[in-house]
């Protein structure tokens, strides 16, 4: 049984006060200050699963939203429909944060090629290759697990690639470049799949507050180099927002819930094991996003 914590505080970023109780009530996308960021990051405790739901004032020049692999095409339909309908609010959310003066890195995985004349490429392609990035990093690796997962089971069977769809998709590798829903701001952001360059780009900016959003939940948003867990072990302050996601789920195999509840599987393990989540109404000011067939409950 899940308990909500109703505790909400608002976290005093380098004050000797430290926690002080502001609400009961998530504070709105409009309250923050110029320059500011009203966020509230969600977490559970393990092993009894209290929700834990702060209120944290962040700067937006030391905040980085990265967009991982929202692709123009996925070799499963059914994933590249939902990226479909995601990307037009994601872009929403995208164009109030850079109006506030966060930086948008767009991730979008083996479409380099793609992308070889674009300012916002070339502006992160040379000169972001920190050493001490790369060491903890250990090159540009992923990272399936933490060690604060090490005794969770994993709550989906993703083991068939997670099509969901009848019949099944053939896996392979279509994508091309990041699909066209996602407005990129050549003057502004930025456009790499290096995790180092990422990382080495934020360290030398001075941003420690990052957002990861995009997909596959299971898959590269976790694991990728630029991923959540990377995000981790780099130190960062990172976050994942939890509507602007999906997952390869297959909903015929175990837990047999709906593709919905299955992503809600996995954004449980991670408020558990990896790091708090935030939702798009934190930018938006509207209800979190949900899929148009996802009708069921919470
Ligand atoms: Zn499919």
């Amino acid at each position: 049984m899940m308990r909500a914590n109703r505790r909400t505080f608002l976290r005093m970023t380098g004050g000797a006060a430290g926690m002080v109780m502001l609400s009961q009530r998530p504070a709105s996308a409009q309250a923050a200050p110029a320059g500011g960021l009203t966020v509230n990051p969600r977490k559970k405790t393990v092993p009894e699963p209290v929700v834990q739901q702060d209120t944290s004032l962040w700067k937006a020049q030391e905040t980085a939203i990265i967009i991982s692999d929202m692709w123009n095409e996925h070799w499963c339909k059914g994933a590249t429909a939902r990226v479909a309908e995601l990307a037009p609010v994601m872009n929403k959310v995208l164009t109030i944060a850079r109006d506030r003066g966060v930086t948008i890195i767009h991730a979008p995985s083996d479409c380099m090629k793609f992308y070889e004349d674009s300012p916002a490429r070339k502006r992160i392609q040379s000169g972001y290759d920190d050493p001490g990035v790369r060491a903890i990093l250990g090159g540009e690796k992923w990272c399936n697990s933490l060690p604060s997962e090490e005794n969770a089971k994993w709550p989906i069977d993703q083991g068939d690639g997670g099509c969901d769809c009848d019949p099944k998709c053939k896996s392979g590798n279509p994508w091309k470049r990041q699909t066209e829903a996602l407005v990129i701001d050549e003057e502004k952001d930025l456009i790499t799949d290096s995790g180092i360059a990422i990382a080495s780009y934020l360290k030398a900016k001075g941003i420690t507050n990052v957002i990861l959003m995009g997909v596959h939940l299971n898959m590269c948003v976790s694991g990728r180099p630029f991923g959540l867990r990377q995000q981790v072990r780099l130190g960062n302050n990172v976050v994942l927002m939890r509507d602007m996601t999906d997952t390869m789920y297959n909903s015929r195999k175990w837990p047999n819930v709906s593709h919905f509840r299955g992503t809600d599987r996995i954004i449980d393990h991670i408020e558990k094991y990896i790091c708090p989540t935030i939702t798009s109404s934190d930018f938006t000011g509207e209800p979190p996003f949900r899929f148009k067939d996802d009708t069921g409950n919470v």
